[in-house]
C-alpha cells in the first residue's frame, strides 16, 4: 500500500553485515541520485545495527531502537544480516525477526520478474516472459520458534517445531494478495499449500482462501500443492501471476522463482504491514563467502530500493531505477554471478549512469 508522496520521506538504512554493507552502498547511491533527478525528497539515516555492533557492545537491538524505527521512519532499507563470528547468528533473530514480529510485518512481497532472457537458466522461456509476485506470510507458520527438545543429546531425542496458522493471519495475507492483484490487473492468484499432508493448516488456509476470493470474482484463482508448484515453476513458470503462501513454503518457492528469473543477485523484497510499516531488503543473505571480494551483485538491493521508492509514493523514481537496471543488464554491465566482470561498485555506477531523470537528463 503506497504512501502518498508528500513532504520529505525518512528512511532508516541498516546496511547490516557482509555483502549487505556493500550492496546497500550502491542501492542508496542509485536511489539518492534518482531522487535528486526527480526532485523527490528522501532523507537517509544510517543505523549501526549488525554483527560489528553486537561483537563490540554485546547489544543486538534495544526495545527503544525498535520503537524509534517504528515511529520515526516511513520505511527501512536493510542490506543483509549474518556473520560467522556470531554464534547462532543471535543478532539476526533479534534484529530481523524482532522487526518482523514487533512491527507485525505480515506481508513478505517477493516479485520475481525475468528482466532479460539471457539470465534465465531455463531452456524454454515462456513467450509472455516470467513475472511472478509472491506473497509470503511472514509473522506465523513454522518461524514462530514454538517447540523444543526432549532428551536432547541422547539417542531418544525428540524435537518439536510447531507450525502456527491463524485465521486472522491467513486472511489478511490472502486479502493483501487479492488487493494487489486487483490494483495491478494480475490475471490469477494461486494459493500454495500442502493440504493433503498437513490437513489442519491446509483446511484453515483453504477455507479462508475460499471466503476471501469470493470478493474478487474478476480474478482467476486456484490452489496448488507446494510440491507440484516446485515442479511447475521450472516446467511452465509463465502460467503463474500472483502466489500466496505460508512462511516456510514462501521461503522455499521464492528462492526457486528467483533462480528461474536470474538468481539471488537480482531478487528484491519488501516486508510490510500495509498502511503502517515497511522494510525493504534483497532476498539474498550476507554471503560471507564473497564478502569483501567486490563480487556481490548490487541489483537485488537496488531493486529493493526501487520497491521502497514506489511504496513512498515516488513512482517516477522507481520507474527510472527499474529502467536503468534493465538497460545495464541488457548491456551486460554486471557482476560475475551473471557472467559479467564488474565489481559491486562498478555495477552500481553502471545503473546510476543510466538513470535519466524526468526529461531524460543523463546522470553524471
Ligand atoms: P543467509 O543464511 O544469510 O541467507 P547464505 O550465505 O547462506 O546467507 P546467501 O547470502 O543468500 O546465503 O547466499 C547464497 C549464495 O549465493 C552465496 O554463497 C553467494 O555465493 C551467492 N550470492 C548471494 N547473494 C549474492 C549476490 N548479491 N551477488 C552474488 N552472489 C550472491
Amino acid at each position: 500500500m503506497p504512501r502518498a508522496a508528500v513532504g520529505t520521506a525518512r528512511v532508516a538504512v541498516i546496511p547490516g553485515d557482509g555483502i549487505g554493507i556493500e550492496v546497500t552502498g550502491e542501492a542508496v547511491r542509485c536511489l539518492r541520485t534518482a531522487a535528486d533527478l526527480h526532485g523527490a525528497a528522501i532523507d537517509f539515516v544510517h543505523w549501526d545495527l549488525g554483527a560489528e555492533r553486537f561483537l563490540r557492545d554485546g547489544v543486538t537491538i534495544t526495545d527503544d531502537e525498535i520503537r524509534r524505527l517504528a515511529d520515526n521512519y516511513d520505511a527501512i532499507l536493510l542490506g543483509a544480516l549474518g556473520d560467522p563470528r556470531v554464534p547462532d547468528n543471535a543478532h539476526i533473530r533479534d534484529i530481523l525477526l524482532g522487526l518482523r514480529f514487533r512491527l507485525d510485518l505480515y506481508v513478505n512481497f517477493r516479485p520475481c520478474e525475468l528482466l532479460d532472457p539471457r539470465y534465465c537458466p531455463l531452456r524454454d522461456i515462456p513467450d509472455g516472459g516470467i513475472h511472478i509476485d509472491i506473497f509470503r506470510e511472514s509473522t506465523e507458520g513454522a518461524y514462530v520458534n514454538m517447540g523444543g527438545h526432549f532428551k536432547q543429546g541422547t539417542p531418544d531425542e525428540i524435537a518439536i517445531q510447531e507450525d502456527v496458522n491463524t485465521r486472522k493471519g491467513v486472511e489478511r495475507l490472502v486479502r493483501a494478495a487479492f488487493e494487489y492483484a486487483r490494483a495491478e490487473g494480475s490475471r490469477r492468484v494461486t494459493m500454495v499449500d500442502k493440504a493433503n499432508a498437513l490437513p489442519a493448516a491446509g483446511a484453515l488456509w483453504r477455507r479462508t482462501y475460499h471466503d476471501v476470493r469470493a470478493e474478487y470474482g474478476e480474478i482467476e484463482s486456484d490452489v496448488m500443492l507446494v510440491d507440484a508448484m516446485a515442479m511447475d515453476l521450472v516446467r511452465r513458470p509463465g502460467r503463474y501471476s500472483v502466489l500466496v503462501t505460508s512462511n516456510l513454503f514462501g521461503d522455499i518457492i521464492s528462492d526457486l522463482a528467483a533462480e528461474v528469473t536470474g538468481g539471488l543477485g537480482l531478487a528484491p523484497s519488501g516486508t510490510l504491514h500495509p498502511g503502517r510499516h515497511a522494510l525493504f531488503e534483497p532476498v539474498h543473505g550476507s554471503a560471507p563467502d564473497i564478502a569483501g571480494t567486490g563480487r556481490a551483485n548490487p541489483v537485488a538491493a537496488v531493486r529493493s530500493a526501487a520497491l521502497m521508492a514506489r511504496h513512498l509514493g515516488h513512482d517516477a523514481v522507481a520507474d527510472d531505477i527499474d529502467r536503468a537496471v534493465r538497460i545495464a543488464l541488457a548491456a551486460g554491465r554486471i557482476t560475475p554471478d551473471l557472467g559479467g566482470t564488474l565489481t559491486t561498485v562498478e555495477a552500481g555506477r553502471a545503473i546510476c549512469d543510466r538513470l535519466s531523470g524526468p526529461r531524460g537528463d543523463a546522470c553524471h
